[in-house]
């Protein structure tokens, strides 16, 4: 007899087939070259996050690569676009229609954890159309206008951070994506059409690596640990 383990994502009993993006197509304006390939410990920052989501997908993991990029990644690999929604879209048409969940993941957030990628993919099991990991803030947040005036001061009790990774009913995802919206999250293309998304606590250490300070963080990080 064949005895089945669940994948640690999903709860147990539970019939649902995940699947993961891993968004690695970005160019790191910010940092100054692609991060995602940049050495932290014994890998690359993509490897940390393509590890993770493939301890917690059970049915499978695509990550997207730059267009015209070599460098290897294990699994599945797709070229990505010039937008983040973009290379979101080119990984979801490798996501077979089999797929109940899909979570997308930053690859530049090496320290996320299988128990980050459990909770929300437990909160769309239960129910919502989408999850997302969010931390407080601690600074007051305005709006501006074009001119730098601020409109308005949200009420910070309200406001979160929001992280990856990022799981969705994949139905919803797919209708998200169906039209040419962008976003800088997956959550706000579900929002946009409807779709109930919900907050869970997310990891002050899944920062994202976005300048050379922050890989300066990692690295220290993993030394120490
Ligand atoms: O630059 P940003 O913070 O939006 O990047 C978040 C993630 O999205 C990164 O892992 C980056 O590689 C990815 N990305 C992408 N394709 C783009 C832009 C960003 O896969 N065109």
């Amino acid at each position: 007899m064949v005895t089945v383990l669940p994948s640690l994502g999903v709860p147990k009993r539970s019939l649902e087939r995940v699947w993961t993006i891993v968004v690695a197509a970005g160019s790191g304006q910010r940092f100054g070259g692609p991060k995602q390939f940049e050495g932290l410990g014994d890998r690359r920052v993509v490897d940390w996050a393509v590890d993770v989501a493939r301890l917690a997908s059970n049915d499978g993991v695509v990550t997207v690569l730059p267009a015209g990029s070599a460098e290897p990644v294990v699994g599945l690999a797709v070229a990505g676009g010039p937008t983040r929604s973009a290379s979101v879209r080119a990984g979801l048409e490798a996501v077979p229609s089999s797929a109940s969940i899909i979570c997308v993941h930053d690859a530049a957030r090496p320290f996320a954890t299988v128990a980050l990628f459990e909770a929300v993919i437990a909160a769309v099991n239960a129910g919502a159309a989408g999850a997302v990991p969010g931390i407080e803030v601690a600074d007051t947040i305005k709006v501006i206008d074009d001119l730098g005036t601020i409109v308005a001061t949200p009420a910070r009790e309200k406001l979160r951070a929001v992280q990856t990774p990022q799981a969705f009913r994949a139905d919803l995802f797919r209708l998200a994506y169906a039209s040419d919206a962008e976003g800088t999250d997956d959550a706000a293309l579900v929002e946009a059409i409807g779709g109930r998304v919900v907050v869970v606590a997310g990891e002050a250490a899944n920062r994202k690596i976005t300048t050379p300070e922050d890989l300066e963080w990692a690295r220290a990080k993993v030394v120490a640990s």
